[in-house]
């Protein structure tokens, strides 16, 4: 969440900064605003409420040929999106942009007797606090960031630039992202990768707890008790085409699409068809590690936890004496759950730097368990934390509802699943259909995303004017259901739920009325015919069902059906999730809301 950018070198700092935050509008886009220095320390402050166009638009009337400057699109925490709200906060000659929350903020406002506040938020205070310790020279102002951070109690990514030394930048985080790019005579910063792109392959990516003073050539990282750090520079490996929209109307609609290529890039040298295994390189257990786990924690957040609990549904239906708990994050860190000796925790998220699903990678890392992740965002902090992984290699997913990476992360889930059951000695024939199944899902979704594509849209538009939906499934179609619902709401704002075909009886038909329409998911398989008989009950009951199914036979007089064509008999619900997502991408369109950007929303949630 919120995108930070910074940039000391010989070019113009604002054209940096503005296209920087162009790229990570994504993480927040509510309030933006950049500070640039000349030689001299003059400053140009410039802010805008709403989108990046909106300063933009501003900046057309300011232009400079600054040198150094940071810049900030907000995720609005403390305080509404407001100018006044908006970063960089002034303090003196100190400005700061700051990603994440300072839980003391209020402790520490009080103590800050003298100065006076023009916003709301947390980061303010954090500037101010900074400015208590430079102002009269005491401290130079790396050292006074540091001893403002050692006071500080919360999560923080900051860059923080003053008029007395435009040539330098100073960066720290805990718990929100933050990378170095190392260009030539230029040092840039940035909250994520992406925004580098174009302008260096070579990155440093600061860890929890590192201070780093930048000038245009050097880059000098210490830890807050000034131990010195020697910086890894790795390469950037995401290309300029994989962040722009290629042609198509909205990031979400290409991501939809391009899912037969990101998971050919998922399966990529994982699957021998010819041998009927998989094999996953990352997550370096060993083979008697792997006969041994009994148990399995899938731990994530919306998107990710509807996935794990995906997977988990596939896994325990071909590895015996197995255990599986998919768990939403938030709650799990909090919770005091015994994890038993034999358990091996798969943490999953798309960005790697989810608040909730790092702190609880943390605490049961401490537990002494093995923890492995199904990430998508190479170098980020999950990635880098875990005991081993498996990169989904889905590419940047910069629409903020997940599509891509949902799909992938349970194929990547499902695939150590059957490295676990490999390793057990299940037998060849019960995981066969499982890997030729997934060898063929590339081109399955290809077909699918074709066919259905025009009978979604004409659907989508017909059901555009309703605000209330349900998405019913059983057995593996009902996690798909939940995620059907969740894309839903996220972008359409329609009030999406999703509940298990069982369950409807016990509760939810008291919903069914004409304000509602209700999606059923019904593949063919073991539950069909019960399945079927759910719908009837609420057709009996005048609901308005749209059916998506893959049995040509199935003939219920529902308002509508989406056939789905496929070979495919155990990974359907999989198909029908593109339905899903094709579905909330036009009813979206057809509402005109912000597609890649939905309210109150944004992407890599960096925050409790
Ligand atoms: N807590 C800060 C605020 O509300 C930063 C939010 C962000 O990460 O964008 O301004």
């Amino acid at each position: 969440m919120c995108g930070i950018v910074g940039y000391v070198g010989g070019k113009n700092a604002q054209d940096f900064l503005i296209s920087g935050l162009k790229r990570l509008e994504y993480r927040g886009y509510d309030s933006a605003g950049i500070i640039t220095m000349d030689e001299e320390g003059k400053d140009t402050l410039i802010k805008a409420k709403g989108k990046i166009s909106e300063l933009e638009e501003r900046l057309a009337k300011n232009k400079r040929d600054d040198k150094a400057g940071i810049g900030h699109t907000r995720w609005a925490t403390h305080g509404e999106p407001s100018e006044a709200n908006a970063h960089p906060h002034q303090a003196g000659d100190i400005f700061l942009v700051h990603n994440g929350i300072i839980e003391n903020y209020k402790e520490l406002k009080a103590q800050l007797k003298n100065a006076e506040f023009k916003s709301e938020t947390d980061s303010e205070v954090l500037a101010k606090l900074i400015e208590s310790f430079y102002h009269d020279g005491r401290y130079p102002l790396t050292n006074a960031v540091v001893q403002a951070l050692k006071l500080v109690k919360g999560t923080y990514g900051i860059a923080v630039i003053s008029r007395k030394n435009p040539e330098e930048i100073v960066v720290a985080r805990l718990g929100s992202p933050l990378v170095i790019g190392i260009g030539h005579d230029e040092t840039l910063v940035a909250s994520d990768a992406s925004a580098l792109v174009g302008h260096t392959k070579r990155a440093i990516y600061l860890n929890d707890g590192e201070v780093a003073t930048i000038t245009r050539n050097s880059v000098e990282i210490k830890t807050l008790n000034a131990e010195p750090v020697s910086a890894k520079v790795e390469e950037i490996e995401t290309n300029l085409s994989a962040i722009q929209k290629n042609g198509y109307e909205h990031f979400l609609l290409k991501e939809i699409m391009e899912q037969p290529e990101s998971l050919i890039e998922t399966l990529r040298g994982r699957v021998n068809l010819h041998e009927g295994t998989v094999k996953l390189g990352g997550p370096g257990l060993s083979e008697t590690e792997l006969r041994k786990i009994k148990h399995l924690i899938i731990v994530g957040c919306g998107t990710a936890y509807n996935a794990g609990v995906l997977a988990g549904y596939y896994i325990e239906q071909f590895t015996p004496e197995i255990t599986i708990e998919t768990v939403i994050a938030s709650e799990y860190r909090y919770r005091q759950a015994y994890i038993p000796e034999d358990s091996v925790a798969l943490i999953v998220s798309q960005s790697g730097e989810t608040a909730d699903t790092l702190a609880c990678l943390r605490e049961i890392k401490k537990k002494g368990i093995k923890t492995i992740g199904i990430v998508n965002t190479i170098g980020s902090t999950i990635a880098r934390e875990v005991d081993g992984g498996t990169y989904v290699h889905v590419g940047p997913e910069i629409s903020v509802a997940s599509t891509k990476a949902f799909t992938s992360q349970v194929i990547a889930m499902v695939m150590f699943g059957l490295t676990i059951a490999q390793a057990k000695g299940v037998k060849k024939t019960v995981l066969q259909p499982y890997v030729k199944e997934i060898a063929k899902l590339p081109e399955e979704v290809r077909n699918v995303l074709e066919l259905v594509h025009e009978d979604v849209k004409k659907i989508a538009n017909k059901y555009k004017d309703y605000d209330h939906a349900i998405y019913l499934g059983r057995d593996t179609a009902y996690p798909t259901a939940i995620e059907g619902a969740l894309k839903l709401k996220e972008i359409s704002y329609v009030d999406a739920n999703a509940y298990a075909f069982g369950e409807l009886k016990h509760g939810p038909l008291a919903l069914i009325d004409d304000r509602f329409f209700e999606i059923a998911l019904i593949p063919k398989g073991e539950l069909y015919e019960k399945a079927v008989s759910n719908v009837q009950e609420v057709l009996a009951r005048n609901g308005k069902v749209i059916a998506v199914t893959n049995d040509d036979k199935f003939d219920l007089s529902v308002a509508d059906v989406i056939r789905i064509q496929t070979s495919l008999e155990i990974l359907t619900p999989l198909l029908m999730n593109l339905v899903s997502q094709l579905f909330a991408y036009y009813m979206t369109v057809a509402k005109g809301n912000n597609v890649d950007q939905p309210r109150n929303l944004a992407k890599s949630v960096t925050v409790e």
